[in-house]
């Protein structure tokens, strides 16, 4: 039996996802078993324009990058968003608060003319994405997951349920309690609410639900006297469109 071939790349992000792939150690030689890895920068020195099921992680932050993510759709059949640069924009769209020229002068400095530099964006923003595997980083297991149900040719199961349902599932207390901000009830789940478990608020790195009840969210924050703007702020950190999604 042919194996798919699958290719990995990387657009504007800190590669840390793909990392987080050459973390599954034994799984990734089970998988191995299963998939032909034809380009992976990270991993091998050999590249394929040939290839059925592209990862891509990363945003698009230059006009250069909408040409080569293009060619990648034209090319794989399945193509997954890898990591919250990649499905929601992530850490890069910080930029996109500031004019883009000043942005390029702060970076750059008198450089500045020789960059090109466009505000960041997901991916889906530029073309159709099949698949997406929240979250920064990515989390190692829901990989596994994702890509063996793609090879059983079933529709992976993502989340789409608050990252409170697991918070409440490990009993933590809930950080409200504490005064503290936190963005779970919004938030997609499939962390195991690994940062409140960690008394640290969620800060929405796997984006929202597919249909988030933020006005109630408002009225929680404001019940315990915290900050909608805080919480706004937090937000912002993964997807700089938050802002107006809680007015
Ligand atoms: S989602 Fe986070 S870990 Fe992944 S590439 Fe982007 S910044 Fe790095
Ligand atoms: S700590 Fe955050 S994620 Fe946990 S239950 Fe409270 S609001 Fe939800
Ligand atoms: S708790 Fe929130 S910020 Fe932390 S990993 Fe989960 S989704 Fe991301």
């Amino acid at each position: 039996m042919t194996k798919p071939r699958v290719a990995f790349f990387s657009f504007t992000s800190c590669e840390g996802c793909q990392l987080v792939v050459l973390t599954i150690e034994e799984q990734l030689l089970d998988l191995l078993d299963l998939i032909d890895i034809v380009t992976f920068r990270e991993a091998i020195s050999e590249k394929s324009e040939e290839y059925d099921i592209a990862f891509v992680e990363g945003s698009i932050t230059r006009e250069s990058e909408i040409e080569r993510l293009k060619t990648i759709r034209d090319t794989a059949s399945i193509v997954i968003a890898l990591g919250a640069c990649a499905t929601i924009g992530g850490v890069n769209c910080m930029k996109n608060q500031y004019e883009m020229k000043s942005v390029q002068k702060i970076v750059y400095g008198e450089m500045a003319d020789n960059f090109d530099t466009i505000p960041a964006r997901p991916i889906e923003e530029v073309v159709k994405v099949d698949y997406h595997i929240h979250g920064c980083p990515i989390d190692r297991e829901e990989f596994v997951e994702v890509t063996k149900s793609l090879l059983l040719g079933k529709k992976p199961r993502i989340p789409d349920y608050p990252v409170c349902v697991e918070c409440q599932m490990r009993e933590n207390v809930c950080l409200f309690e504490k005064g503290m901000v936190c963005m779970g009830p919004v938030t997609r789940a499939g962390c195991k609410a690994i940062c409140p478990t960690y008394n640290d608020g969620c800060t929405g790195c796997r984006g929202l639900i597919d249909d988030p009840n933020l006005s109630s969210h408002k009225n929680l924050l404001n019940e315990h006297g915290l900050s909608v703007e805080e919480a706004i702020s937090q937000y912002m950190l993964f997807g700089e469109n938050s802002k107006d999604k809680f007015k």
